[in-house]
C-alpha cells in the first residue's frame, strides 16, 4: 500500500516556506537549493517526499544509500552524499552518487577521479571545510582549501561545485553565524576562479536562517522535513 504522501508534502511546504523566508529577509533574490537529509528514514519517506517534488537527497552513509538509490531508481532522483567517505569506500561512491560533499583530502580526489564511470557525467564535488577546527569534526583546514581545488579542478570525472561546512553547535546564534560568515568569506574567493563554482552548502534544520542570511545556496535538511531519526 503505498505511504500517504499527504504528511510529506505538508512538512515540504513549510520547509520551503522557512527556506523563501529567510531568503526575502536577507534580500536575496532566490531561497537556497534544499537538500532532503535522508539518514536512517526508510527509502518509502523518501519516495513520499519525491513523490511531493523534491528531488535532491542526501544520504550519510554509502552502504545505506546504496539500497535506497537501488529501490528508488527510475524516480530521476539527484543523489548527495554528505556524510564523511572512507577511501576504501570511495570506488562505490564515485560509481552511485551524483554529487560528494565531503571530499577534504588529496586521496579521495584521486580516487572518486580514477573511478567516476566514464558513461557518467562528471561527479559533482564539494571541499568540507572544518571551519571551527574541531578535532572531531572531518573536513579540511581552511588553509588547505586552495590546493584541493586546484586539484579537483585539473581532475578528470570530477567538476568542483564550491564548499560545504558543518560548523560547530555553539548554543548562541551569534557564535554559528560567525562561522557562516567565515565560509562565505572562503566560498567567495574560491567562486571568484570559475563560474561553475556556484554552491555553498551549510544551514540544517535548526540553523537554516542563519546560513541563508550569510549566503548559503543549499541547505541540508533531514529532521524538519522527515521528523526525529531511528537509532542505528
Ligand atoms: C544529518 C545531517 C544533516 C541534517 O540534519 P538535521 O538537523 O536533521 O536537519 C545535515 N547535514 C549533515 C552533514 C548531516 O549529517
Amino acid at each position: 500500500m503505498p505511504v500517504s504522501t499527504l504528511p510529506a508534502r505538508n512538512a515540504l511546504d513549510a520547509v520551503l516556506a522557512r527556506l523563501r523566508k529567510a531568503a526575502a529577509d536577507a534580500s536575496r533574490p532566490q531561497p537556497p537549493r534544499l537538500l532532503a537529509v535522508g539518514k536512517r528514514h526508510p527509502a518509502e519517506a523518501i519516495a513520499a517526499l519525491a513523490a511531493a517534488g523534491q528531488r535532491a537527497f542526501g544520504e550519510n552513509y554509502v552502504q545505506e544509500a546504496a539500497g535506497k538509490i537501488e529501490a528508488l531508481a527510475g524516480l530521476d532522483l539527484e543523489w548527495h552524499l554528505i556524510g564523511h567517505l572512507q577511501s576504501n569506500k570511495a570506488k562505490q561512491a564515485a560509481a552511485l552518487f551524483d554529487w560528494v560533499q565531503t571530499v577534504d583530502r588529496m586521496k579521495l580526489v584521486d580516487a572518486l577521479s580514477a573511478h567516476r564511470p566514464a558513461a557518467r557525467d562528471a561527479l559533482n564535488v564539494l571541499v568540507q571545510v572544518n571551519i571551527d577546527d574541531e578535532s572531531s569534526k572531518h573536513g579540511c583546514a581552511p588553509t588547505e582549501v586552495p590546493t584541493l581545488v586546484a586539484a579537483i579542478r585539473a581532475a578528470p570525472g570530477l567538476r568542483l561545485r564550491g564548499l560545504m561546512a558543518i560548523p560547530a553547535p555553539h548554543a548562541e546564534p551569534s557564535r554559528r553565524r560567525e562561522a557562516f560568515a567565515r565560509m562565505r568569506r572562503l566560498f567567495d574567493t574560491v567562486a571568484g576562479q570559475d563560474p561553475a563554482i556556484d554552491t555553498l552548502s551549510m544551514g540544517m534544520s535548526d540553523d537554516l536562517e542563519l546560513a541563508i542570511a550569510e549566503g548559503a545556496t543549499m541547505v541540508r535538511v533531514g529532521t524538519a522535513l522527515f521528523g526525529a531519526r531511528l537509532s542505528r
